[in-house]
């Protein structure tokens, strides 16, 4: 394993942290040719190696000269939890702040080995988070910073070293609206260096109308997802603390106008917390608030959170919610979270580390 870094010391200068033009610069004061930087990139981004001595397209010396100068990454891997189906966690941590920058990120593989696809990779886009859910472990601590371009980078060029990845959410630690311009450099990167295309990005948020107004727009190249969690205005209030008072109206409008605005189709997360919101009259109500709409919603059992005081929906209610949903014309789907048993699952992210 890797170091913990050194939080006094400022770290060295990482080749993710510098665009192409930055990275031409640094490797001609180290006595290289541009096109090496283009080399070195390429490697890192569209095949995931993390070690200079891999890149046999670059001359020795240059392996030599760069391992001992130039990082590829900035961040270290804390830890890594591999769970019976593979699902893999990386704890990593980031210099820089002052509290500990720690994130997860969690690879997460086809169900069959053998259908050809890769796995889609978890990212979070904040150190902590602000929205403080109560019934999500990332939020437990509020938030400690934001996470920079590149370390938005770094988690996918990590995931695509444990293996090749055909999607990703942006359903890590964080909301991705309260970070966007970093988050959608990275996505940039992501889309036209690593080949992710903007139908296999998804980006989840608790869905501030303002910021949605202002993104549609710029034709973002990605999916989004709002989680929504409770057709009742009360109830959302308490769930979803940081859009207190944001009428349910403003955040479905914002949804249509996007819709209208990119022609994707929005999806809907709503966890499942037993007898909370996961009763029929609930199903019923959140039918009604989005009938006639062209959008799906993703169903996800809780997955416990120690002292959430939240619990595990039954498989009654869970598919009774989905029966009433269907029957109203909606397209809903169950998401059953995997890497549970390694705290892996949605909603279970940062529990470890602050036990
Ligand atoms: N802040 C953003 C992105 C991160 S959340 C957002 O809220 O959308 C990723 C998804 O996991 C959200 O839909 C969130 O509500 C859900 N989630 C959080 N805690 C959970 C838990 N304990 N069990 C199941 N899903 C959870």
């Amino acid at each position: 394993m890797e170091p913990e870094l050194d939080a006094s010391r400022p770290a060295p200068v990482s080749l993710l942290a510098l665009d192409s033009a930055q990275a031409a610069a640094r490797f001609a004061e180290l006595g290289l040719k541009p096109f090496h930087a283009k080399i070195a990139r390429k490697e890192v981004l569209e095949r995931g190696v993390t070690d200079y001595a891999q890149m046999t397209a670059l001359p020795a010396a240059a392996r030599a000269r760069l391992s001992e100068e130039l990082p590829i990454l900035s961040g270290v891997e804390l830890d890594r939890a591999v769970a019976h189906d593979r699902t893999t966690k990386l704890l990593l941590s980031f210099p820089g702040g002052a509290r500990p920058a720690t994130v997860e990120t969690v690879h997460i593989p086809p169900r069959e080995l053998a259908s050809g696809r890769g796995a889609t990779l978890c990212v979070s886009s904040q150190v902590g988070c602000p929205v403080a859910c109560p019934f999500c472990a990332s939020g437990r601590a509020g938030l400690v910073r934001n996470l920079e371009p590149h370390e938005i980078v770094e988690q996918y060029v990590r995931g695509r070293a444990i293996g090749m990845l055909s999607r990703s959410v942006v359903m890590g630690i964080g909301e991705p609206l309260l970070n966007f311009a970093n988050l959608s450099a990275a996505l940039d990167v992501v889309h036209d260096e690593m080949g992710l295309g903007s139908r296999k990005v998804t980006v989840s948020t608790v869905g501030f109308p303002d910021r949605l107004r202002r993104i549609a727009p710029h034709k973002p190249r990605f999916q989004l997802a709002i989680s929504l969690h409770t057709p009742d205005q009360e109830q959302r209030d308490v769930l979803v603390p940081a859009m207190a008072g944001v009428p349910i109206e403003d955040v479905l409008a914002a949804g249509d106008d996007w819709f209208e605005q990119t022609g994707r189709e929005i999806t809907y997360e709503y966890v499942l917390l037993a007898n909370e919101n996961d009763t029929f009259g609930h199903a019923e109500r959140l039918a009604q608030r989005l009938a006639r709409r062209r959008c799906t919603v993703n169903l996800i059992p809780f997955n416990p959170v120690d002292d959430s005081g939240y619990g595990r929906p039954t498989e009654f209610a869970v598919q009774r919610f989905h029966a009433t949903l269907v029957e109203r014309g909606l397209i809903a789907t169950v998401r059953w979270s995997r890497g549970v048993e390694s705290d892996a699952a949605c909603g279970q992210l940062r529990i470890r580390r602050q036990a």
